[in-house]
């Protein structure tokens, strides 16, 4: 076991100065480092994004195509594609078909199922919104 060598008061008066001094000197020259760089921020949703190959936004949807059988809904892990229709198949008519963004995971597990590939998650940033429910959107 280390012994505890203990020291002169005036040591340690000195010692605090000094670690005072060397961490202010530290932290004062990275911020002096990132001052005339480029920042890596940006204003979004003012300025545009540059967005990668593959990435998953909101979603689209061909109604036209859709047939109703609900694949997408019952694969969300979250629960929060809602779909109403009068009947099903190729003649149904699609009544609701909204996605509630304030749940989604953007995992894609819905555009998988979708064996007609009518669902998909487009390259587009979820909308931006102040008000909780003007996050759920209607696909139709
Ligand atoms: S991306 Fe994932 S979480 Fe979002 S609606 Fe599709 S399955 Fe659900
Ligand atoms: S899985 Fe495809 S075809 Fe089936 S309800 Fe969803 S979007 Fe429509």
């Amino acid at each position: 076991m280390k012994k505890f060598k203990k020291r002169h008061p005036l040591y340690y008066y000195f010692k605090n100065i000094a670690d005072g001094i060397i961490s202010t000197y530290s932290g004062m020259k990275l911020t002096f480092s990132y001052i005339f760089k480029k920042p890596e921020t940006i204003e979004y949703p003012e300025q545009p994004i540059l967005i990668p190959d593959g990435y998953r936004g909101v979603h689209t949807l061909d109604k036209t195509k859709c047939i109703v059988c609900k694949s997408c809904q019952r694969a969300c892990p979250t629960s929060c594609i809602t779909i109403e229709s009068n009947g099903v198949g190729k003649n149904a008519d699609l009544t609701k078909f909204e996605v509630d963004y304030t749940k989604c995971l953007f995992c894609g597990l819905c555009s998988e199922v979708c064996v007609l590939q009518v669902v998909k998650l487009s390259p587009t940033p979820p909308v931006v919104v102040t008000d909780k429910k003007d996050i759920t959107i209607s696909l139709l």
